[in-house]
């Protein structure tokens, strides 16, 4: 279908696109999620919750949607309540780009900027300040994308379908970032359901994420990994997450993630964002030890665009302590 009686109606139904330059045996595909009307892979989770919560009773007719986030999915749960009718109100760190500011105010979301480096547990938190506002506001919804299972469901009713159905079920290898941890359970439960547990799931992640084992400090890529406070005092993994859909991690530094999405748009001409990056270094290193019989596809969450200012910036780069060498193919591109 390409006619849709609303802009809720347009999301998924992203395409395959394969990859042609790689030089690798296995058919590689990518899945652009920046296809979504909202741009990224978090419009089918944010839809997704917006439903449930309504089926549930937990968001009435002149309710409120709020979450905790400046990313993707609070520009996918402004743009749907903004639809669907609500008022939606996201508490975000006071350090987020003016660029996202500016994406959710289009929408006509209220953002409350919350200035607290503290952990999620402590009053003054992101999480606290924005339960406190839930329940002292009527009407209101705090779309928990971390704990919501509608998170991972989009992904089991879109996602898997979509990849099992565009590959007539040829797909051997999945590859994706692990953030919520929502799109890799949802559709690598599904494609390892249908296919009888032939389906591979890769979890593609920054090197300091502690879901691959590193120390869970925060470097630049945004949106993949599960990173540490350095205040708090336990991790906690989200429950979005289902640890055993993953068959393996895939570690991969910042640098090698922009390297390869500069390179990326430069040879496939697909201008990926920078955990896009992530999973498609993993993939080609994947790649490098499978044949022609494998059919690998990397899920991309969002577009290069909302990082020409960073990872496609030289002097962004350099300034940031990476070292690239402008017009060339960043092949050097390395963390000092
Ligand atoms: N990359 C980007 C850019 C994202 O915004 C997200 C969402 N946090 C992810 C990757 C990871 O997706 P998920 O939350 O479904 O694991």
């Amino acid at each position: 279908m390409t006619r849709f009686e609303s802009v809720a109606e347009a999301i998924g139904g992203t395409p395959l696109i394969r990859l042609t330059k790689t030089g690798l045996r296995p058919r590689i595909y990518v899945k652009p999620e920046w296809y979504n009307p909202g741009g990224s892979v978090k419009d089918r989770a944010a839809l997704s919750m917006l439903r449930a919560a309504e089926a549930d009773g937990l968001l009435r007719p002149g309710g409120t949607v709020v979450e905790t986030t400046s990313g993707n999915t609070g520009i996918g749960l402004a743009l749907y309540a903004a639809h669907l009718g609500y008022r939606s109100v996201i508490f975000t760190s006071s350090s987020i780009s003016k660029e996202k500011r500016d994406l959710l105010v289009a929408h006509g979301a209220e953002l409350r900027l919350v200035d607290a480096f503290v952990p999620k547990s402590h009053p003054d938190s992101l999480k606290s300040v924005a339960e406190r506002f839930v329940a002292s506001t009527p009407g209101a919804w705090l779309a928990n994308q971390y704990d919501n299972p509608a998170n991972p469901a989009a992904h089991v009713a879109s996602t898997g379908p979509e990849i099992w159905a565009d590959t007539e079920g040829a797909v051997t290898h999945f590859v994706a970032t692990v953030g919520t941890g929502g799109t890799i359970s949802g559709t690598g439960r599904y494609l390892k359901g249908i296919s009888g547990g032939r389906v591979r799931v890769i979890g593609a992640d920054p090197a300091t994420s502690s879901y691959s084992g590193g120390d869970g400090s925060q470097k630049f890529i945004e949106g993949a990994g599960h990173f540490v406070h350095p205040l708090a005092d336990e991790d906690v993994w989200p429950q979005s997450l289902d640890l055993s859909v993953i068959d393996a991690y895939e570690s991969v530094t910042d640098a090698e993630a922009i390297a390869t999405i500069r390179d990326v748009a430069r040879s496939e001409g697909l201008l990926a964002g920078g955990s896009s990056g992530v999973a498609l270094t993993a993939a080609f290193r994947l790649a490098a030890t499978l044949t022609e019989e494998d059919t690998v596809v990397v899920l991309l969450p969002d577009s290069g665009r909302a990082y020409l200012s960073t990872y496609y910036n030289d002097d962004w780069l350099l300034a940031n302590g990476f070292r690239a060498e402008s017009g060339a193919v960043v092949g050097d591109l390395a963390a000092p």
